[in-house]
């Protein structure tokens, strides 16, 4: 049986957030709000509780989950922390970014399938820290989807896909940011990208002058070694096939095309909704402003699967800021048909 809670995000009510740690405290699961996604939780220190979360979404158990933490004196006892490490973390959190550090001995092998490093994130939304600071322990949480499926970003999404499998859903309105946090390793000099998101690469350029993008983090291609576990599994798909289309003239043309043979949808920005008339569209915010696109993304990717049509043509966004990390989760998605010119259109499917 799953439980359903309201919590206001701007004004948490204590004594909901006391009867949702009360979850947490008792070994059980419990989804909530974050400024990225929705996350599916259970105490970090608890290596029994937290194997609920890998049964409840079908977790390869080898993809570790990130670490969340409320204050500063949490950050001490779930990772081993030098004086640089505490100075960057009073820099960066709370907010969308997650560090990779030296685990401590009190975080159990099956938060971190076993490595001997575990990534840690002080979230940056009043329900998260709310529930942190109640339960009064470090919430090992990923995102609370079923493995594969995109993200949740409202409470709907978490109960579309794990309604009957997990204690407690505290419906905490729409997330903040709409992808999932940024992750670096410092465990290693230089610092390495592992997954782009909100916090931004020109912002870590900014923090650290010699940080590695690797390929994999753009997209582009998949890591032959998975440094972060999660980057090899498929992810953030619709089930539905999505094509990228890079450019807004091929776009029509592809439409046309296709449209003869498929049932046809197609993501694009609401500044080009009437160039696109005669077509089913998903708007997907607008590209003049792309925190409005990263916000709903994977809703349209679950909109586009409510459709029921054969094909998703989704418009590529600009890649500065936080469309980097749109377009890692969109190749992604798509299984990497990202289409240039008309020509590369029958390399991925049938016209
Ligand atoms: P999710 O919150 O669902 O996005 O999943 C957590 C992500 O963090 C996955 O991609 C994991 O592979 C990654 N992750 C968690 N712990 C570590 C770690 N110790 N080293 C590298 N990546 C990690
Ligand atoms: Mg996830």
């Amino acid at each position: 049986m799953t439980e359903v809670i309201k919590i206001d995000p701007l004004a948490p009510d204590p004594e909901k957030i006391r009867y949702a740690a009360s979850f947490i405290r008792d070994g059980k699961t419990v989804a909530f709000p974050t400024e990225t996604v929705y996350g599916l939780g259970a105490n970090a220190f608890d290596g029994e509780a937290c194997l609920k979360i890998f049964k409840a979404k079908n977790r390869p158990a080898d993809n570790p989950l990130i670490v969340h933490i409320a204050s500063i004196d949490q950050l001490y006892e779930v990772a081993s922390i030098d004086d640089s490490i505490f100075e960057l973390s009073k820099k960066i959190w709370p907010g969308p970014i997650t560090l990779v550090l030296k685990k401590s001995n009190k975080i159990p092998k099956e938060v971190t399938a076993g490595l001997d490093t575990v990534a840690v994130r002080m979230p940056a939304h009043p329900i998260a820290l709310a529930l942190i600071k109640e339960s009064g322990l470090p919430i090992a949480a990923p995102s609370a989807n079923l493995a594969t499926r995109p993200s949740p970003t409202v409470a709907q999404d978490v109960i579309d896909d794990l309604d009957g499998r997990v204690d407690l859903i505290i419906d905490g309105g729409h997330t903040f940011f709409g992808i999932e946090s940024t992750i670096v390793n410092i465990t290693e000099r230089p610092a390495v990208l592992l997954r782009p998101g909100p916090f931004t690469v020109e912002e870590l350029k900014k923090l650290f002058n010699d940080i590695i993008i690797p390929d994999y983090a753009k997209g582009t291609k998949e890591a032959e070694v998975a440094l972060a576990p999660g980057m090899k599994y498929r992810h953030y798909a619709p089930s539905t096939k999505l094509i990228i289309v890079e450019n807004s003239e091929v776009l029509k043309r592809a439409a046309e095309i296709l449209s003869k043979r498929y049932s046809i949808a197609l993501l694009i920005p609401i500044e080009m909704l009437n160039d696109f008339k005669d077509y089913k569209c998903i708007v997907l915010g607008s590209y003049n402003n792309l925190y409005t696109v990263a916000r709903d993304l994977f809703d349209s990717f679950r909109a586009l699967d409510r459709l029921k049509v054969d094909i998703g043509l989704m418009l590529a966004t600009p890649e500065e800021g936080i469309g980097f990390s749109i377009m890692n989760r969109a190749r992604k998605a798509a299984g990497h048909s990202v289409v240039n010119k008309i020509e590369d259109l029958s390399r991925y499917i049938a016209i």
